[in-house]
């Protein structure tokens, strides 16, 4: 369908990465005690482009993924989301930004109960003050599968379509980056290939640019890119990878006896 083909974002002319990240420190105090979650990480993330994080728990896939998002400071390092550096923006512009050029989505959807699945999947636009374009609108929630389901409030619906709804929500404003922190975390093996497929489908088809946090393999088998963080830094990626390379190239990295989960 040629209206699915039409790429997201204006900078695809100049072929500036969606997201990029310069020597990304990050150390938290708590007390005496400082931990560096991020040791001087650099990242680029494409535009159209499925990035997957992986990384044993504790190695700061969350932190680097708020601190790509503006949901988090650094101690030093830049932030690019398109042509923007973020790290010194004020609280308000950065708000707004966010609102304009992020989407989010999350383990746990996020949904607001009281809505329906198409005021949920307006909400953040009619917060940043825009109207969804209508054919956008439509070509989303067709391609989410959800043409069916608008009506229905979140607790109507499985857990799968209520994180279409949140993948809809996110695609709706046409964002630079979607942020996918865990996004199958909470559902069946089923309802996780859709999500993942339907996020794939999005990068390909839609010139979608999303950065996925993840610990599951299978999930990582669905991205153009996994990075591989150990200990706040960057220490391996992998293109185009199978859920066979990235297990095998996850017990490299895992303690003995831990387990993949994050
Ligand atoms: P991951 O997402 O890979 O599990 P995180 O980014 O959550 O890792 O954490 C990286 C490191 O930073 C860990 O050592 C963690 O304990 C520490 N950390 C994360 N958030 C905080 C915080 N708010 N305060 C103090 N330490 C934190």
């Amino acid at each position: 369908m040629a209206k699915k083909t039409a790429n997201l974002s204006a900078d695809s002319v100049a072929g500036r990465p969606a997201v990029r990240a310069v020597e990304v420190s990050k150390t938290y105090s708590s007390g005496a005690v400082a931990v560096q979650a991020l040791k001087g990480i650099s990242l680029d993330v494409p535009q159209s482009r499925f990035v997957g994080i992986m990384g044993p728990s504790g190695s700061g896939k969350s932190t680097l993924m708020h601190c790509l998002a503006g949901l988090d400071t650094l101690d030093s390092g830049e932030v690019f989301i398109g042509e923007q550096e973020i790290t010194r923006l004020s609280d308000k512009k950065l708000t707004r930004l966010r609102l304009e050029h992020v989407g989010f989505i999350f383990q746990s959807f996020n949904l607001v109960p009281t809505l329906s699945a198409l005021e949920n999947i307006t909400l953040p636009l009619g917060i940043a003050g825009r109207k969804p374009e209508r054919e956008w609108l439509d070509t989303v929630i067709e391609t989410t599968g959800l043409t069916q389901r608008l009506h229905h409030r979140p607790s109507e619906l499985s857990g799968g379509q209520q994180q279409r709804v949140a993948c809809a929500r996110a695609l709706v404003g046409k964002p630079k980056v979607i942020f996918a922190d865990e996004p199958t975390g909470n559902l069946d093996s089923r309802s996780g290939a859709e999500v993942l497929a339907f996020l794939q489908q999005s990068v390909r088809q839609l010139g979608q640019s999303v950065v996925m946090v993840t610990h599951d393999p299978t999930a990582a088998g669905y991205t153009d890119d996994v990075v591989f963080l150990a200990d706040g830094s960057l220490v391996d990626r992998i293109t185009a990878p199978t859920a066979a390379d990235v297990l095998e190239r996850m017990k490299g990295f895992e303690p003995a006896g831990a387990g993949a989960r994050s």
